[in-house]
């Protein structure tokens, strides 16, 4: 079957060129406008311009196809899971193995810039405080917030000042001396929980613990009880061979390991020998990976992608075969988020794993003529939420000893594309900030926060308290409070 319908595109080249030497607007297939640029006469003089014989616009979107999945997915990979149907999460508590907390300060413990050292006794006082406020307190662990991190708290490497104080408010430093419990879910990838939690601590300023983290592969470390043998793409060296490890994955294949194993598979790379040092050559035609996991963006789109197609297009995942049947014996892909863009220091964001997968998707349709089926994790997907839920509940536990989720949860963003829709589509209060990706009016049009637009995180994180825990709730610990005068006087002589 011809990949190419040149007799339709030549045919609408013809329309085009007709249409627009009448000097009207022609309109491609696709539907979409465009005006076709008047071909000068050739006048004896400088270079011969030869008309086109086929149409100068992309043809991209008849390659690509919406998320959508063909009935015969849920047949054929029931057996292992249901691929493109279903996002497998960890279903139990997590893992207490990858467990760490990590403090700003180098002795452990947290500081707070320009105040004075926290005192032991605080938590004395906060506990007296509590025990009086019973019913705030009960408010207070019955909400619960859920930060994006780029554009939110950070950009890249800078702090965003009102992100410190944000989380100094939630680790404490209000007027019930409580903990309220918060979560960070980033589309974010590439470097293990605990190294990742440790750069960030240094930055905000807070402690940061592994059970409150989720970056968009997390949750695919359920998907180490489904497959063997896998390939890794993506990030900076060896990384996210380190965090697949760290998953549970057995047998974890990176594309320098195929490179070094047979160099002629990406012409135009150029290996290091420190890169050929550092990988796993094996003979990978008697291999068979079982499933690609594109953990982060790629740092060499030719060789990832060449490599990722050569897989797709094998016979069940084994490099050398072509398959003769492109959809029965393809192996399973699986992307960790879904954004197009992604901001960076650079003046416009830069292209991300969106971009890459979308480049794929056209690649593979003009290829084998079949739509690539893959699943796509990382907000705004169901499944992230869902685990979200998981890692609040568990971390409620850890913080108050409460294994339940609290109601009110607010996502605070800058994305509405993933962060704000994801956040309304799974009933939780959405706020969307204004510094980062969006820079809109009053609210976005196509995924307005439902809760509001906020100047930045503080301002978001502080409107929440007020409408949870009421209009004065102050958002500072009092040391110097003595708590049995804010009590009545049952509670006063029960303390004392
Ligand atoms: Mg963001």
């Amino acid at each position: 079957m011809p990949m190419f319908e040149d007799q339709d595109i030549l045919s609408a080249s013809e329309q085009a060129d007709i249409q627009a030497k009448k000097g009207t607007s022609a309109s491609h297939s696709n539907g979409t406008d465009h005006v076709q640029l008047p071909i000068p006469g050739d006048d004896g003089e400088g270079p011969i311009e030869v008309p086109a014989s086929k149409s100068s616009i992309s043809e991209a979107s008849k390659y690509m196809h919406n998320l959508s999945v063909s009935p015969s997915m849920k047949e054929r990979r029931s057996s292992r899971n249901s691929f493109g149907t279903s996002l497998p999460i960890p279903r139990s508590k997590r893992q207490s193995r990858l467990s760490s907390v990590h403090y700003p300060a180098e002795d452990g413990r947290p500081t707070r810039p320009g105040m004075p050292p926290i005192q032991p006794t605080r938590a004395i006082l906060a506990s007296q405080v509590q025990s009086i406020e019973v019913d705030k307190v009960k408010k207070a662990k019955n909400m619960a917030f859920a930060f994006d991190i780029d554009g939110v708290l950070v950009h890249g490497d800078r702090l965003i000042p009102e992100g410190q104080r944000a989380l100094e408010i939630l680790n404490g430093d209000n007027e019930l001396g409580i903990k309220i419990p918060h979560i960070f879910l980033t589309n974010g990838s590439g470097k293990p929980e605990k190294a990742r939690c440790e750069q960030l601590a240094k930055i905000l300023h807070n402690p940061v613990n592994t059970e409150q983290f989720i970056q968009s592969h997390t949750p695919m470390s359920a998907l180490a009880e489904y497959y063997n043998t896998v390939l890794v793409v993506g990030g900076e060296g060896y990384k996210c061979r380190e965090v697949a490890e760290q998953y549970g994955f057995k047998d974890i294949v990176v594309p320098n390991d195929i490179v070094a194993s047979d160099a002629s598979i990406a012409p135009y790379r150029v290996f290091t020998p420190e890169e050929r040092a550092s990988s796993r050559p094996r003979d990978f035609t008697k291999v068979k990976i079982e499933a690609i996991m594109v953990f982060s963006d790629s740092r060499d789109y030719a060789t990832d992608m060449q490599i990722i197609m050569d897989l797709l297009r094998s016979e069940n995942g084994q490099l050398g075969t072509m398959a003769k049947d492109p959809v029965s014996q393809r192996i399973p892909i699986y992307f960790s988020q879904g954004d197009l863009l992604c901001p960076t220091e650079h003046w416009t964001p830069r292209m991300s794993q969106g971009a890459f997968r979308i480049g794929l998707e056209a690649m593979y349709k003009a290829l084998t003529g079949a739509d690539l089926e893959r699943v796509v994790y990382g907000k705004p997907e169901t499944a992230t939420y869902k685990y979200a839920d998981e890692v609040l509940t568990s971390w409620m536990d850890q913080l108050h000893g409460e294994e339940k989720l609290p109601e009110n949860i607010y996502m605070i963003g800058d994305n509405p594309a993933s962060d704000i829709i994801g956040g309304n589509m799974y009933g939780w209060n959405t706020c969307l900030v204004r510094t980062g990706v969006f820079q809109g009016g009053d609210n976005d049009e196509n995924n307005p926060a439902n809760f509001g637009v906020f100047p930045n995180v503080l301002e978001a994180v502080q409107t929440a308290l007020k409408k949870e825990l009421g209009e004065d709730f102050k958002t500072h610990f009092d040391e110097t409070i003595n708590p049995v005068l804010h009590g009545d006087k049952a509670d006063a002589a029960a303390i004392i």
